[in-house]
C-alpha cells in the first residue's frame, strides 16, 4: 500500500512536470505571439481614415507625447515608449481609446471613435513600402501635377 503510494506520488510528479513542461513551452508560444518579438515596430495613426503619422516605434527613447490638436484638429494626445503607444489626455466622452492601454505587439490597434482617430501598430516589413508609397504620393500630390 505504501509503495503504490509512493509509486504513485513519482507518477503524479512526473506528470506534474510534464504538464509544467508544456505549459512552459505553450507560455513562451504564447509570448512570441504577442510579445514584441524584436521585430520593428511602426504605429500608424490617421484621422478621419487619413493617414497623418508614421511612428518607428523601436527608434523612440524616453517617454515621448504628440498632441494632434493643433496639426489634425483632434483633442488628441498620443504617447510612445519604445516599441509600444497609447492614447493619453483625450477629450471624448467614453474615454474607450484611453482605456484601450499601451499598444505593444504588432496588429493591435486602439480607436477614439468620437475624434475618428485610430492608432495600429504593424511589424515594420508589414506593407511597409506601399504605405510609404502611399504617404510620399499623397505628399506629392500637392506639389507635383504630374
Ligand atoms: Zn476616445
Amino acid at each position: 500500500m505504501r509503495l503504490t503510494n509512493i509509486k504513485c506520488g513519482k507518477q503524479s510528479m512526473v506528470s506534474l512536470l510534464a504538464a509544467g513542461a508544456v505549459l512552459i513551452l505553450l507560455g513562451a508560444w504564447i509570448l512570441r505571439m504577442f510579445w514584441p518579438t524584436g521585430e520593428e515596430l511602426i504605429a500608424v495613426v490617421t484621422v478621419e481614415g487619413e493617414k497623418v503619422m508614421e511612428i518607428p516605434l523601436s527608434e523612440i527613447e524616453g517617454t515621448v507625447q504628440w498632441s494632434l490638436l493643433e496639426e489634425y484638429g483632434v483633442p488628441v494626445h498620443l504617447q510612445a515608449e519604445k516599441g509600444r503607444i497609447r492614447f493619453v489626455d483625450v477629450e471624448c466622452p467614453d474615454h474607450i481609446c484611453e482605456k484601450s492601454g499601451w499598444l505593444v505587439a504588432q496588429y493591435q490597434s486602439a480607436v477614439c471613435m468620437p475624434n475618428r482617430t485610430v492608432v495600429s501598430v504593424y511589424p515594420a516589413s508589414y506593407d511597409h513600402q506601399e504605405t510609404l508609397l502611399a504617404a510620399m504620393t499623397a505628399g506629392q500630390e500637392e506639389k507635383d501635377t504630374e
